[in-house]
């Protein structure tokens, strides 16, 4: 399997995010993606390859103007705003109930007008290593438009929280859904299964009105997970989009069995939607020691996971998303592809 990688990621490394009413240690590192690559090549999983460069239009395709522009600037504007020492720009004030959304205006302004948490911040090198994530998205989804089997997008920062017109949760650019609006332009009919133990609300909410891309999603039950807002099962789609989204929220502690029953519900869905391709957002967030998250998979049952997409006999590409336990990362993400490939 090809996998396709920029350093350029390591251009993104906030060392601190706000939540839970303190300033913590960033769990999405750079280390995430150096583990898994090193694990890519010591279990000679295929060639590694740098991504091409797309250009803005298929990002454009997907993103508003307005947030787009925003991102490109961010971080010159903040420390314009609060000296070139400046801690990364993270939001204070949100256009919530009652307030006017404005994309124009000073730094706070725009920054609490597309922003969605205080997760996600804005450093020096984020445009560009959110620039070479999609890029790297696109790379993989040209190589399966000319006939792999499979690949691998270990894109760094992740992109499944990002909608059209907002971003948070570790994400800026949404990779997964640039890659299948540029597939769809293609003339091929994309289904999304999202694995990541977060929703992948960005993803939902990008395709949420249209019929030709299927989003299916298992995801802790947005009751007690983040991102707290969306991912319930009701969410079926609207409009063109009515019966083309799947939520399946699960229990705390979910295991394999219950976890490879929703798997077995979501394949069923996305078979009947009969897709050409299948993109992954693969998350390895459910693994039983995440740190911040909380169901109860094993090493082992990556590799069925691996075994069951590839079992679904269709052309697939994996976009790198969450999981955070950086001791097991590089292993359940491996077990998933070589799975695959087995499967
Ligand atoms: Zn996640």
């Amino acid at each position: 399997m090809k996998t396709f990688y920029s350093p350029t990621h390591l251009e993104h490394a906030p060392p601190e995010e706000f939540e839970g009413g303190r300033m913590n240690p960033a769990v999405e590192v750079p280390a995430r993606a150096l583990g898994v690559l090193a694990e890519v090549e010591r279990r000679r999983l295929g060639p590694v390859l740098p991504p091409a460069e797309f250009g803005a239009e298929p990002i454009a395709r997907v993103h508003d103007a307005g947030l787009v522009g925003f991102l490109s600037q961010a971080s010159e504007l903040w420390r314009k705003r609060y000296g070139e020492d400046a801690p990364p720009a993270i939001p204070s004030a949100w256009p919530a109930r009652g307030l006017r959304s404005r994309p124009d205006g000073d730094v706070e302004t725009r920054i609490g007008n597309y922003a969605f948490d205080t997760a996600t911040p804005i450093v020096k090198g984020t445009w560009r290593a959110a620039l070479a994530a999609a890029n790297t998205a696109l790379s993989a989804a040209e190589a399966l438009a000319n006939g792999e089997r499979g690949t691998f997008a270990l894109a760094r920062p992740p992109g499944h929280h990002a909608s059209s017109d907002v971003f948070g949760g570790y994400c800026y650019l949404n990779n997964i859904a640039i890659a299948a609006q540029w597939l769809v332009e293609r003339g091929l009919r994309p289904a999304i299964l999202d694995v990541d133990y977060h929703h992948g609300n960005g993803t939902q909410s990008i395709f949420y009105r249209r019929a030709d891309v299927f989003f299916a999603s298992l995801h802790g039950d947005p009751s007690f997970a983040y991102p707290h807002f969306l991912g319930f099962a009701d969410e079926c789609g609207e409009g063109d989009g009515d019966g083309a989204n799947l939520n399946l929220p699960l229990a705390m502690y979910t295991d394999w069995r219950a976890y490879a029953s929703a798997l077995t519900l979501a394949f069923s869905r996305i078979n009947a939607f009969a897709p050409d391709v299948l993109l992954v957002s693969l998350g390895l967030d459910t693994f039983e020691a995440d740190p911040i998250s909380k169901f109860s998979l094993g090493t082992k049952d990556y590799l069925r996971l691996g075994e069951i997409i590839g079992g679904a006999r269709l052309p697939t590409l994996f976009v790198f998303e969450g999981g955070y336990n950086l001791t097991a990362l590089p292993e359940i993400t491996v077990n998933v592809l070589e799975g695959f490939e087995g499967g």
